[in-house]
């Protein structure tokens, strides 16, 4: 695929249109936790049709967008999202993507009725909750948060940390191992944030991200029937082992970044053009400067490469062949990509000198922000581990 078709180009240009108008007014607030999400979130719902696009995928209704995978549709909102604000698209991700996106993959057809729709439609904030204060980067060998079989259901107990919506979320899927079962075997569980012994910490102040909110969640003998357990209970009252389930969140997660990283050096390219040919030094536009030149020319570089990444993607999902992109393969874009978006933000800053770095500048915001991409859905480390291993593997 050399570039988009003309009417998925249509369709972005309909979401940044949205954006312009709708989300740009509000980021300063939203930065600055001066305004919730939910409004806007329900704004944009209404826009797409984001209930008819959920009740197409999961009751088989007419779509609006007919012929346009759901996955596609979510990696352009994700893109224009994050020209705007990256953290207004991660918190967009982890309730359509992270949360609705393992219901709908793995759950009952009760589960996706009742948990995946909604949250695929905007209509209630989700989270997804595997990483712990002590299980991170090994988040399944360490993880304990454990859940007891009872009559009916389960009891959990542990807690979890660096949580995307946590302070906000309706509902969390929480990742938790099954005792007794003699093979590690951890499950999801659907927790609505009004259970009894469920709570929540305070959001984490952080270094970028402001939109969106992370924090911890607390579980303390929470009790979580059958019915809420993700893809249901065999006839031995246990779930299945979710860790593949799990890993495949994690991939669909990375691959998902790769339309954020390149809205955010687009706009990156975008400011720092602007503002090199306008910004006068020396009697002359400091973009006449060759080194300054250098730097507008790497920041391109890297956006012609993530396009690439994106459009290989794009043609992936249009083609109903997401399984091409191996894991390993997910974790390379990633890899590549997370550290490229943060130099290429690095030199938008310093191509604005003191403008691009005062707090308020978008350039200053994508700087902070491209960084949690090299941390969050497995750190660089872990995608190097990932490719090593796929490599020897194969070899
Ligand atoms: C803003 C934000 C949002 C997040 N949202 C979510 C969410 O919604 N849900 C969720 O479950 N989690 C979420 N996370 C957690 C994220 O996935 C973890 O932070 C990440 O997996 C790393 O875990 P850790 O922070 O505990 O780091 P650690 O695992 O403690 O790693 C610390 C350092 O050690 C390195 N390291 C660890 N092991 C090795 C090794 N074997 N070899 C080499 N180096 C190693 C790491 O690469 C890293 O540099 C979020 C994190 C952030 C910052």
């Amino acid at each position: 695929m050399l570039e988009l078709p003309s009417d998925h180009r249509a369709l972005l240009a309909t979401v940044r249109r949205f954006c312009r108008e709708r989300l740009e007014p509000h980021v300063a607030a939203f930065e600055a936790g001066d305004e919730p999400l939910e409004p806007f979130f329900r704004e944009l719902s209404e826009a797409l049709g984001l209930r008819e696009v959920a009740s197409a995928l999961v009751d088989g209704t007419p779509s609006p967008f007919e012929g346009l995978p759901p996955l596609l549709l979510t990696s352009f909102v994700m893109h224009e999202l994050s020209r705007c604000c990256p953290g207004v698209a991660l918190s967009f991700g982890a309730t359509t993507g992270l949360f609705g996106g393992a219901i709908v993959a793995c759950g009952t057809d009760e589960q996706k009725r009742t948990w995946g729709k909604r949250a695929l439609a905007l209509d209630l904030v989700g989270a997804w909750a595997l990483t712990e204060p002590g299980a991170g980067s090994d988040a399944f060998g360490s993880m304990k948060t454990r859940a007891r079989a009872v009559d009916g259901g389960f009891i959990l107990r542990g807690s979890k940390t660096f949580i995307t919506n946590a302070p906000t979320c309706d509902v969390a899927l929480v990742q938790a191992r099954i005792e007794g079962t003699g093979d590690g075997r951890i499950a999801g569980f659907i927790v609505p944030t009004e259970a009894r012994g469920f709570t929540r910490g305070r959001p984490f102040d952080k270094f970028g991200m402001q939109s969106s909110p992370t924090g911890e969640l607390f579980l303390e003998d929470v009790f979580v029937p059958n019915e809420l357990v993700l893809g249901g209970v065999g006839p031995d009252g246990l779930p299945q082992d979710a860790r593949i389930a799990i890993k495949a969140s994690l991939g669909a997660e990375r691959l998902g970044m790769i339309p954020m990283l390149l809205a955010m050096v687009e706009r990156c390219l975008e400011e720092s053009l602007t503002y090199a040919k306008g910004r006068v030094q020396f009697g002359e536009p400091i973009a006449n400067y060759q080194l300054v030149q250098q730097k507008l020319a790497n920041i391109h570089t890297t956006k012609v490469l993530l396009e690439t990444l994106f459009l290989r993607q794009t043609e992936a999902i249009a083609l109903g062949r997401l399984d091409a992109i191996t894991r390993a393969e997910a974790s390379a874009h990633k890899l590549y990509a997370a550290k490229a978006t943060v130099d290429a933000a690095m030199e938008a800053v310093q191509v604005m000198g003191g403008a691009g770095y005062m707090r308020g500048s978008v350039v200053e915001m994508m700087a902070r922000d491209a960084k949690l991409f090299q941390i969050g859905g497995g750190t660089d480390d872990m995608q190097v581990l990932t490719i090593a291993r796929d490599l020897l593997r194969v070899r």
